[in-house]
C-alpha cells in the first residue's frame, strides 16, 4: 500500500492531458468526512463507491472502469481507501485524486480485488455499494460480506441534493451556456432540413458554447414532437410544424444543463396556441410553488392542476421534473408521490410538456435552484412558443 500523494506522475509512453479544474481537495475531503459520518448513521460499516457520478462527487475521478475493480471504500470509522488496479496508479496521480493524499490499496491480476477491499472491515460488513458498480463487482462482494450490500444512494442522496455555492455556480454556467445554444436556433432550425442535420449543428454549438460533451440532443418536429423520448430522424422539417428541442451536456467540472423550448415558423393553429399558453401557465405556476418546505409532489400538483383546469391532464403523460447536478436525473425527483421537503441547495428542472399523438407537442424546461425564499431560475429565455 503507498499514498496517492506525491506519486510520480509519469505513466509510461502515455501522455495524458492535465485534468481540467476541479474543486479544490478541501471540498472532496470535507465530503468523504461526511459520507463517512452517513454511513456511520445508516448503521453501515463501509460505503464502496466504483467509477460514476458518486465517485466524481466524492472525490473528482473521472476513472472509468469496468472489468477491473477500481473502488473508493469509504468505512463509517477510519481512513478512506482506493483500491485500484497498479496499472491504473499513474492516471491516478494525474486526476484530482492524487492530490487527496487517499491511502491507496493498489492489486495486480490474480490478486482477490474484492477481498482488498473489505480489508480492515469487520468479519462480515454491512456495506452499500454505488447505483454504478457492474453485478460482476456486486456479486463478488456479496459473497465476502455473506449479504445484498445496500445502495450508497441511499447514504449520499442527502449530500448530492443539497449543492454548495461551487456546485451552484458550476450550473448557473451550465444554464448560461444552454440557454446561448436556445438563443441561436433560428440559425440551423428552419423548414426543409432534416432534424438530423439541425441535430449536428445544435451538438456543434452545444460544445461551441463550453459543455465538454453534447450529452443529448431531441428535435421533435411535428408528430415527433408528441413522443417526449424521441431524440431525432430523418424527417424534413415542415413549414407548419411545431418543434420541441430539449438539449444538454456537462460543463466542468461535470455539472449539466438541460433545458426545452418549443419553435414554431409562423402564426400557430387556435387551438395550438391555447393549448401553449396554458402549458405556459403551468410551468409559471410550478416555478411559483417552489420554495423551502414545500413537498416535492406540490410543484408537480402546481403544474397538473393547472393543466386539469384547461381539460388538458391526459396530455401531460410524465413527472414534472428531475433532479439535476453530476447527472442528467438524480434526486429530487418532482413527481406525485415524493413529499420530500425542497430545502435551499436543491437543483431540479420544472418541465411540463403536452402531446397530441400523431400531431404535436410542446415542453418548457428550466433549472431552477432553490434559495431561501423562493427559486434562481438558471435558464433565462423567453418561455412563449418561438416564432423563427
Ligand atoms: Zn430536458
Ligand atoms: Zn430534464
Ligand atoms: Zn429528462
Amino acid at each position: 500500500m503507498a499514498s496517492a500523494t506525491g506519486t510520480s506522475a509519469t505513466s509510461s509512453g502515455t501522455a495524458r492531458t492535465s485534468a481540467p479544474p476541479l474543486f479544490a481537495a478541501d471540498v472532496y475531503r470535507d465530503r468523504m468526512r461526511r459520507a463517512a459520518e452517513l454511513t456511520r448513521d445508516a448503521g453501515l460499516d463501509a460505503l464502496v463507491v466504483a467509477p460514476g457520478p458518486d465517485l466524481r462527487y466524492l472525490v473528482g475521478s473521472r476513472a472509468e472502469t469496468f472489468e477491473r475493480l477500481t473502488a473508493l471504500v469509504i468505512p463509517a470509522a477510519g481512513e478512506p481507501r482506493l483500491v485500484i488496479a497498479r496499472l491504473e496508479v499513474p492516471s491516478l496521480a494525474m486526476s484530482a485524486v492524487g492530490d487527496l493524499g487517499i491511502e491507496v490499496a493498489d492489486w495486480v491480476d490474480g490478486d482477490d480485488a474484492h477481498g482488498l477491499a473489505l480489508a480492515g472491515l469487520t468479519a462480515r460488513p454491512r456495506i452499500a455499494v454505488s447505483d454504478s458498480m457492474p453485478a460482476l463487482h456486486v456479486i463478488p462482494l456479496s459473497e465476502h460480506t455473506g449479504a445484498t450490500p445496500q445502495l450508497a444512494t441511499a447514504v449520499l442522496r442527502e449530500l448530492r441534493m443539497i449543492k454548495d455555492a461551487a456546485e451552484i455556480d458550476a450550473l448557473r454556467r451550465a444554464g448560461a451556456a444552454i440557454d446561448r445554444v436556445h438563443a441561436r436556433m433560428g440559425d440551423w432550425l428552419t423548414p426543409g432540413r432534416t432534424e438530423r442535420e439541425v441535430a449536428a449543428d445544435i451538438s456543434r454549438a452545444i460544445l461551441d458554447e463550453g459543455h465538454t460533451e453534447a450529452a443529448f440532443i431531441i428535435v421533435g418536429s411535428g408528430p415527433n414532437g408528441a413522443d417526449p423520448h424521441h431524440e431525432f430522424s430523418d424527417r424534413v422539417i415542415e413549414r407548419s410544424d411545431i418543434v420541441v428541442v430539449d438539449i444538454g451536456g456537462p460543463v466542468e467540472p461535470g455539472y449539466n444543463s438541460d433545458s426545452t423550448r418549443t419553435y414554431c415558423f409562423g402564426e400557430p393553429q387556435a387551438d395550438i396556441a391555447t393549448a401553449y399558453a396554458a402549458l405556459h401557465e403551468a410551468q409559471r405556476a410550478a416555478v411559483a410553488a417552489v420554495r423551502p418546505g414545500v413537498p416535492a409532489s406540490t410543484i408537480d400538483a402546481a403544474a397538473r392542476d393547472l393543466l386539469r383546469s384547461r381539460d388538458l391532464a391526459d396530455h401531460f403523460i410524465h413527472r414534472t421534473g428531475h433532479g439535476i447536478g453530476l447527472s442528467v436525473h438524480e434526486e429530487p425527483y418532482i413527481v406525485d408521490g415524493n413529499d420530500i421537503p425542497l430545502r435551499a441547495g436543491m437543483a431540479f428542472s420544472v418541465e411540463p410538456g403536452v402531446y397530441f399523438s400523431g400531431r404535436w407537442g410542446a415542453r418548457i424546461e428550466d433549472i431552477v435552484v432553490v434559495t431561501d425564499d423562493g427559486c434562481e431560475s438558471l435558464n433565462n429565455r423567453p418561455h412563449e412558443l418561438i416564432q423563427l
